[in-house]
């Protein structure tokens, strides 16, 4: 177990998924949303951390599922879009209640709700310690929440990705249908796109390796593992650009 480099400024994917009781599977569970908020305050007033967060929406709608069946791909991503708003807006309430400054931005304006994204306005809500919530992932159709997860990380020069779900980490198998499935500590981007493992979209990926910006996925509901992983705790699997030895 590897002690890593902490993190000044990070960007946290959360998925759609992330806002709903696992159990019930789709919709907004106020619980959880209010104990991600906490942990991120905690995060602030302890570590003083820079947070972007890029929310999905697939607790409530995506451009490529069934219930979007016969419908033109872009109206549909356009519903998907929204449907981050939503998550968006929940989460931007819940952190507003647990004591942190925050602004929304969206990818598509709706400026009766949240400001337009606008790279610079979002740096200085970073430096100033606002956590700004980046909404609608990217704007475009057949784009992905983790592709625009990559891409504003980028942006903000964030140190990396930490991608919450609800497993601790990547795994070789599945490790739901398959008990002897074993977690990778740390893992290269190339073994994750050549193996086909689920960490993020192939985009996402590529773009993470074509810029050497790392993943760190972990288990979002543990108590104290974001804290965790900002202080460079071992959790989770780290991908990185590197194979490693
Ligand atoms: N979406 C899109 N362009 C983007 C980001 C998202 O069209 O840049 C749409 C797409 O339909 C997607 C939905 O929004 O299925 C919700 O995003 P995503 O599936 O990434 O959410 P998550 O899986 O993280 O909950």
């Amino acid at each position: 177990m590897t002690q890593r480099a902490p993190l000044q400024r990070v960007l946290l994917k959360l998925s759609g998924e992330a806002f709903s009781d696992p159990e019930v599977k789709g919709g907004i569970d106020p619980r959880i949303v209010r104990q991600v908020a906490e942990e991120i305050a905690e995060l602030k007033s302890s570590d003083g951390t820079e947070v972007g967060v890029v929310v999905g929406g697939g607790n409530i709608f995506r451009g490529n599922s069934p219930a979007a069946s016969g419908m033109d791909r872009s109206s549909a991503d356009h519903m998907g879009m929204l449907a981050t708003v939503i998550n968006a807006l929940a989460l931007q309430d819940a952190l507003e209640k647990a004591g942190v400054e925050t602004r929304t931005q969206t990818a598509v304006a709706m400026q009766e709700l949240a400001e337009p994204y606008i790279r610079r306005r979002a740096m200085r809500h970073l430096e100033k310690g606002r956590v700004v919530i980046f909404a609608a992932g990217l704007g475009a159709p057949y784009f992905t929440t983790d592709t625009t997860a990559a891409q504003r990380a980028l942006e903000i020069g964030a140190d990396a990705i930490l991608k919450g779900t609800q497993v601790d980490g990547v795994y070789d198998r599945d490790p739901k249908q398959d008990p002897s499935a074993t977690r990778y500590e740390e893992i290269d981007f190339l073994s994750v796109l050549n193996q086909g493992l689920k960490v993020m979209d192939a985009t996402a990926i590529s773009l993470c390796m074509d810029n050497a910006l790392p993943i760190v996925v972990f288990e979002l509901l543990r108590e104290g593992n974001i804290r965790r992983v900002v202080r460079g705790e071992p959790v989770g699997t780290l991908v990185q650009p590197v194979p490693t030895a």
